[in-house]
């Protein structure tokens, strides 16, 4: 079993004053990724009044293991307690049967979560459970915020002690420290004062809420399991909707940007904690993050997918025998391109979907096997054959290198690289872990050095305004776009990490 830290769990003994103990906590909470692919930070579920809730928030948990796998974990209240227990690794691994049965109530959040390994991380894991001044709560978070340094030292003169590094401590501590007379003014207003991408569900004793930063920058939606007693029907919030599948839950809407929703046994009620700032929607959570079986931001992720693959056809269509998809994440863009360009779709790329996380690889030199291990070429596919290679993002350029020399490795004539987004320019700050400016070969390489880099016989990005009438319905959803224009819609970001690799020499 893996190594699981406990926080008011009836029959075992809280453990994470030693994982505190043991940890440098008070260091740099970033995780950026030396790998040349990007990681979503989180996934984030809620269930309200299920007789096995615990069991509910693993199952939507399991649906969103695809946003994090480094860390699970879940919180669950009865009226009276709110047991946590959170572990690293994936979310099967940690939630046995027998772990589960220690979760008991009927309301329950949870979290996956994309982090380092270590000590640290497992008490930086989520949900965080945190005894303050306005009771119990238990906050788990998608997202990051971005004016973190001034409220932690603002609330450290307060006479806040944190227990983690993580952002997400800041908004339950400023709800300790407010002096508004409810619970739900209290996270209304901390809500206000913070900054960034915030996708959240909290959890009390006898409450659940779940809230959108103003700009609406993450996923969050909410749906609702029919009791078939005929009593109050369970509320679930969860970042895609592709956990309610797997729940027999019904969607019901996004949680809108700004909005606070609170579960009680009274029922539901909402507010707009925040309103009069502008959509900004991750757009790239439509290119890559998200499961194409979702609907996000009013839209299903795999018509957005497959219109990306058919303007990308449009804007660089090229002479070639066949149109293969880097899987999973390029398939359905793929698939669009294909049926545009009137080519054959083949899968002349399988994937190990059994290949562990990183930090598991016993060793550098099986890291270094990266991309094999992952992607394996289907010869009578490509030899012999000029194919178009459909991908959803060059970061630092190596793994692409590597996938293109597979394909001729296999007998390819000739290798056209297209992808299914503008060029990555620029780091996130708003919860995706992207390498800084100097490292992102876009933002430092032209196209045409680009292409020579990776080998490809040709290179072809879509266009912003390409990516922009690809995700667009009647509603005209406003869409974060900085990591393909460098302009980002909130004032806070990290200026050393926004510097071109020229200016770091
Ligand atoms: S910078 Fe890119 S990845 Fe980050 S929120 Fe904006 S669009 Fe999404």
């Amino acid at each position: 079993m893996s190594r699981l830290l406990f926080q008011g769990v009836p029959g075992v003994a809280d453990n994470s004053t030693s994982f505190r103990a043991q940890s440098t906590i008070y260091g740099s909470p970033s995780t950026v990724s030396e790998a040349d692919t990007l990681h979503e930070e989180c996934g984030v579920v809620a269930i309200h009044h299920h007789p096995h809730a615990a069991h509910q928030a693993y199952l939507a948990l399991y649906a969103l293991q695809h946003r994090g796998q480094e860390s699970a974990g879940i919180a669950t209240a009865d009226g009276h307690h709110l047991a946590n227990i959170k572990g690293m690794g994936l979310v099967s691994e940690i939630f046995t049967d027998d772990v589960l049965a220690k979760l008991p109530g009927s309301m329950a959040i949870g979290h996956t979560r994309y982090s380092t390994t270590g000590d640290s991380a497992l008490l930086n894991a989520q949900p965080i459970r945190v005894d303050s001044t306005k009771g119990l709560i238990a906050i788990a978070h998608n997202g990051n915020l971005v004016n973190l340094g001034n409220l932690r030292a603002r609330l450290e003169r307060d006479g806040a002690y944190f227990q983690t590094t993580s952002d997400s401590e800041i908004i339950v501590q400023l709800i300790a420290h407010s002096s508004a007379p409810s619970l739900v003014d209290a996270i209304a207003e901390s809500l206000s004062q913070v900054e960034g991408a915030f996708s959240i569900v909290m959890m009390t004793r006898d409450r659940i809420f779940a809230a959108r930063d103003p700009r609406g920058f993450r996923p969050l939606s909410m749906g609702r399991m029919k009791n078939p007693s005929g009593g109050a029907d369970t509320i679930v919030f969860a970042s895609e909707s592709c956990a309610f599948d797997l729940l027999r839950a019904e969607f019901i809407r996004d949680v809108l940007p700004g909005e606070l929703v609170m579960v009680s046994q009274d029922g539901v009620t909402s507010r707009q904690y925040a309103s009069g700032v502008p959509q900004s929607s991750c757009v790239f959570e439509h290119v890559y993050f998200a499961r194409p079986d979702s609907r996000i931001f009013g839209r299903w992720v795999q018509e957005s997918r497959d219109q990306m693959g058919r303007q990308l056809a449009r804007e660089s269509g090229v002479d070639a025998d066949v149109v293969v998809p880097v899987p999973d994440s390029g398939v359905t863009a793929a698939l669009g391109y294909a049926e545009q360009a009137g080519l054959p779709f083949r899968l002349g790329l399988i994937r190990n979907h059994y290949v562990g996380r990183t930090f598991i690889e016993p060793e550098q030199r099986v890291r270094d096997f990266g991309v094999r291990l992952k992607l394996n070429p289907v010869h009578n596919l490509l030899a012999g054959r000029r194919v178009i290679l459909i991908d959803d993002s060059i970061i630092r350029g190596t793994t692409s290198r590597k996938i293109v020399r597979m394909v001729r490795g296999a007998g390819a004539t000739e290798v056209h690289l297209r992808i299914s987004c503008p060029p990555t320019i620029s780091p996130c700050f708003y919860g995706v872990d992207t390498p800084s400016k100097r490292d992102l070969i876009a933002a430092n390489q032209s196209i045409e050095e680009i292409r020579r880099y990776i080998e490809a016989d040709s290179l072809a990005y879509l266009s912003l305004e390409g990516l922009l009438s690809c995700v667009q319905d009647e509603k005209e959803t406003g869409y974060c776009t900085a990591c393909y224009t460098g302009n980002y819609p909130t004032q806070w970001v990290d200026v050393e990490d926004i510097l071109p690799a020229t200016a770091s020499v």
